[in-house]
C-alpha cells in the first residue's frame, strides 16, 4: 500500500529528517576542554532551539505543500460523464492513512453556532453496492426521467473505492459539524446492504427538513483530468420533481463550499468541467432533482488521475476536504 502522502508530489522532494540528523546529539560537541565549558551551555541551548526550529520549518512546509493540483488550467480533457461513474470498482481496497482528526479545528468550546440546524450528509454510493448490482439496476423516477437506483461508484487505479472515500470524508465532516452543534444525519453509514436509491437519498434530506445537504463523491474521469467541482441543481419541475424553491439557496451553498474547499485543501477547481469555476449545474441527478431542501454534490477529485488519487487516498487531505466543506456549510447556515 504505497501511501502517497504529500512527499510524493512534485513540491515535496526533500526528506525533512535529513537536515536534523547532524543535530542528533550534542555529545559530539566534545566536552574535554574545560576552558570552553562556559560556551557549552549556550551552544547546547542554541542547538536545542535549532532542532525544533527545523521541525517547525518542516511542518510549515508540509502545510503549504498540500497540492500541486490541476494548475495548468486548460479545459483539455474529454468531458467525462461526471457523477455516476460506471467504472468497475476495484477488488482490493487499499486504505491509505485513515487516521482522522489530524487537522481538525479545535472544539468550539461553549459556543454551538449550528445548534438547531440539521445537516444531512450523503456519502455517495455504498461499499456494499458491488455485491448488489441486480438491485442497483432497478429504475427509479427522478422527475425528468427514470434512472438506476444507485451505482457502485468508481475507484482509484490501486483499488481505493469511491464508496470508501465518501464514507470516510462523511465521518470527518460529521465530527466537525457536530462540534459546531449541528444535528447531523447520514443517508447511509455502510449499515445497509446497498444504496439507498437516489430517490430515497433525496427523501432522507427532505423528511429531515435539512437546512443543508451535501452529497459527497469523487469522479472517475480520464487521467489528466484533475480538480474538484461542486454540482448545483438546475431548476426542475417535472413529474415528481420540483426543486425550484431551493435552486437559489443550493447555489449559495455550493459556491460557499467550493470556495472554502479550494482554500482548505489548496486544490484547484476542475480543469475538465465548469470552465475553471469549480461549479457545474446539472438536471440529470435524482438526488438534486428530487430535493426540496438546499443540496449540492461535490466531486472532490478524479480518482482515475494518479495525482488526484494521491490526494484522495491521503487521510490528511481528506481531513482538509471535510474541513473545507464544513466551513462552507457553516457560512451558509450563518447567512440563512
Ligand atoms: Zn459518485
Amino acid at each position: 500500500m504505497s501511501y502517497p502522502g504529500p512527499h510524493s508530489h512534485p513540491f515535496g522532494p526533500t526528506d525533512p529528517n535529513r537536515s536534523s540528523d547532524s543535530f542528533g546529539s550534542s555529545d559530539s560537541f566534545g566536552s574535554d576542554r574545560p576552558r570552553r565549558s562556559r560556551l557549552r551551555r549556550p551552544l547546547t541551548v542554541a542547538l536545542a532551539a535549532l532542532v525544533p526550529g527545523a521541525l517547525l520549518g518542516w511542518l510549515a512546509y508540509e502545510a503549504l505543500g498540500g497540492t500541486g493540483s490541476g494548475g495548468d488550467g486548460g479545459p483539455g480533457g474529454a468531458r467525462a460523464g461526471a457523477g455516476a461513474s460506471s467504472n468497475a470498482p476495484g477488488t482490493a481496497p487499499a486504505g491509505g492513512d485513515d487516521r482522522p482528526g489530524t487537522l481538525s479545528a479545535p472544539p468550539s468550546g461553549a459556543t454551538a453556532p449550528l445548534k438547531g440546524k440539521v445537516v444531512v450528509i450523503d456519502p455517495g454510493h455504498n461499499p456494499a453496492n458491488v455485491r448488489h448490482t441486480a438491485e442497483l439496476g432497478r429504475q427509479v423516477d427522478i422527475g425528468t426521467n427514470r434512472k438506476e437506483c444507485d451505482t457502485t461508484g468508481t475507484s482509484t487505479n490501486s483499488g481505493y473505492s469511491e464508496a470508501e472515500f465518501t464514507l470516510d470524508v462523511a465521518h470527518r465532516l460529521r465530527t466537525l459539524l457536530q462540534r459546531q452543534g449541528a444535528t447531523v444525519k447520514l443517508t447511509q453509514d455502510g449499515d445497509r446492504p446497498f444504496g439507498p436509491c437516489v430517490d430515497e437519498r433525496a427523501r432522507i434530506g427532505n423528511t429531515a427538513h435539512a437546512d443543508a445537504v451535501v452529497s459527497i463523491h469523487a469522479d472517475g474521469s480520464a487521467a489528466g483530468n484533475r480538480g474538484f467541482h461542486v454540482i448545483l441543481p438546475a431548476a426542475v419541475h417535472a413529474g415528481a420533481a420540483d426543486n425550484r424553491a431551493v435552486v437559489g439557496p443550493s447555489k449559495d451553498l455550493g459556491k460557499l463550499i467550493a470556495s472554502d474547499f479550494a482554500r482548505s485543501t489548496g486544490t484547484s477547481p476542475s480543469n475538465y468541467v465548469g470552465d475553471g469555476t469549480g461549479l457545474v449545474t446539472r438536471r440529470d441527478l435524482g438526488g438534486l432533482n428530487l430535493s426540496t431542501v438546499p443540496k449540492v454534490f461535490i466531486e472532490c477529485g478524479n480518482m482515475r488521475d494518479s495525482k488526484d488519487a494521491a490526494l484522495l487516498t491521503s487521510g490528511v487531505w481528506r481531513e482538509k476536504a471535510a474541513q473545507g466543506m464544513s466551513e462552507g456549510i457553516v457560512s451558509f447556515l450563518h447567512g440563512s
